[in-house]
């Protein structure tokens, strides 16, 4: 005998109720991704486990002498951040030097070494004396930029995006947690090229802390676990070409290490 259309929902309810509730979830998939993007990690250094990012963002002109190199006043400048698409992420493993690929369409390429901060929670409008806490740990970052294009399209003002947010600008040592290496507030940072030092500084030098980064980002941004953040780079940025070798360092971190192919 032919079921009804009835007779049939029914049997495929009482079906599904059988198989329980894994059984009904697994059912249930939704709809299937198709092409779904790999997600970006950032290895951990002590465990197999790895941080899935979700933002990068990148403080602008945060040490007074690259803030003036650029151009600006920085007693004048509240912060200001962009973002890198996620997948800029350039993984660089401990005693490592990756082979990083001279990008298109740039004839200025810079180096900007940073102290990279990386999210385990988030939220909005979070108070300063309280964004450390969602720090999950730390590592050390370049925020490679194509100079030229950056300040070519600033001057037409037009958005920045070609010059810093692109394939591969984002090279990172893995994270170290902040029970590993604690907070930094202080501490040397520098970056040489082909064992010739061109920036030297202090984290302290920082116009604003990461702290006050956090709280400054989460009035604009609802933050969240899998954010990272470049908290901006010293004076005396410059240019790189092929076969040169950037060795970058902080104080409490590994080095980290790219030569330009
Ligand atoms: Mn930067």
């Amino acid at each position: 005998m032919t079921k009804t259309r009835r007779e049939i929902v029914r049997g495929a309810a009482v079906a599904g109720a059988a198989l329980g509730t894994v059984g009904a979830a697994q059912a249930q998939v939704g709809p299937k991704a198709l092409f779904a993007p790999a997600i970006t990690t950032i290895p951990i250094v002590g465990t197999t486990d790895v941080f899935a990012v979700r933002r990068i963002y990148c403080i602008g002109r945060n040490y007074e002498a690259h803030s003036r190199e650029m151009g600006s006043d920085p007693t004048r400048e509240p912060p200001f951040f962009f973002q890198k698409p996620r997948d800029a992420v350039q993984n660089v493993k401990i005693g490592e030097v990756a082979e990083h690929p001279y990008p298109s369409l740039t004839k200025n390429y810079h180096h900007e070494v940073e102290l990279v901060a990386a999210l385990k929670s988030g939220g909005r409008n979070i108070p300063a004396d309280q964004a450390l806490q969602h720090v999950f740990g730390y590592t050390v970052g370049l925020d490679m930029t194509r100079r030229d294009l950056q300040q070519a399209m600033g001057n037409e003002k037009k958005p920045w995006e070609i010059g810093k947010s692109f394939d591969m600008s984002a090279p990172m040592g893995p994270l170290h947690t902040v029970e590993q290496v604690g907070h930094f507030t202080k501490g040397a940072i520098s970056l040489a090229v082909n064992d010739k030092v061109r920036q030297k500084a202090d984290l302290s030098w920082m116009i604003w802390s990461v702290a006050e980064q956090i709280a400054h980002l989460s009035t604009a941004f609802e933050l969240a676990a899998g954010d990272i953040i470049y908290s901006g780079t010293p004076d005396n940025v410059g240019p790189v070409v092929k076969g040169d070798v950037l060795l970058c360092k902080i104080e409490g971190l590994p080095d980290m290490s790219i030569k330009i192919a």
